[in-house]
């Protein structure tokens, strides 16, 4: 898999529609994958820290969220197809997932957010299955959180902590799964719950 470095972040050389249709393959193989969308604020942040830039390395794929990143790289004379965001790639997960019976997990936001998120994502995708959900307001050390993902048996984990705070969980418990693709979602519960 072709890798474009900017400012040392590593992101995948792909478009929206192959990065989908490369995590189908990942999940019908059962492949362990972390994946890191990573806006200009985030290529920023992982410039200050270095615990971040480690992540950022340590994911399978970092994608290249939003037109910033992309007029960034074409502007270092290392053009990348385009963006791969966050809000398309698991929107399209779930138009996929509702075909093809996709479980998720979902991790992340106040609970009465996560709730009504996950209300309407069954209801606007029925054929997609949503094993399990949670807030993410738990005591960090808590292992009851990994352990009821992984009893939930999914094959996606949408993980929505913030960056850089939901890719060092995803980190710190990647061993514990043998198989899901787990993804940074930021802020997006809120935006789905409305
Ligand atoms: N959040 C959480 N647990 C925390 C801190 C934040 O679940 O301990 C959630 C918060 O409720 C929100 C998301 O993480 O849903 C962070 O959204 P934000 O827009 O700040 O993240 P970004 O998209 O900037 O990464």
């Amino acid at each position: 898999m072709r890798r474009v470095t900017i400012l040392g972040v590593p992101f995948i050389h792909i478009d929206q529609d192959g990065f989908v249709s490369l995590l189908e393959e990942r999940i019908s193989e059962k492949k362990k994958t972390f994946v890191v969308t990573a806006n200009p604020e985030i290529v920023m942040l992982a410039q200050e820290n270095d615990e971040f830039m480690r992540l950022a390395h340590e994911a399978d794929f970092v994608t290249a969220d939003g037109v910033g990143v992309v007029k960034g790289a074409q502007l270092l004379g290392e053009p990348l197809p385009g963006r791969v965001t966050g809000f398309d790639t698991i929107h399209e997960l779930f138009n996929r997932g509702d075909e093809k019976g996709y479980r998720f997990y979902f991790l992340g936001a106040k609970p009465e957010i996560i709730e009504t998120a996950q209300e309407k994502i069954v209801s606007q995708y029925p054929g997609l299955e949503i094993v399990g959900y949670r807030d993410g307001y738990f005591d960090w050390d808590d292992p009851s959180v990994a352990q009821n993902i992984r009893d939930a048996n999914p094959d996606i984990v949408l993980v929505g902590l913030g960056a850089p705070r939901q890719e060092k969980w995803i980190s710190e418990h990647l061993d514990e799964f043998d198989h899901g693709v787990f993804i940074g979602v930021g802020g997006s519960f809120d935006g789905i719950a409305g």
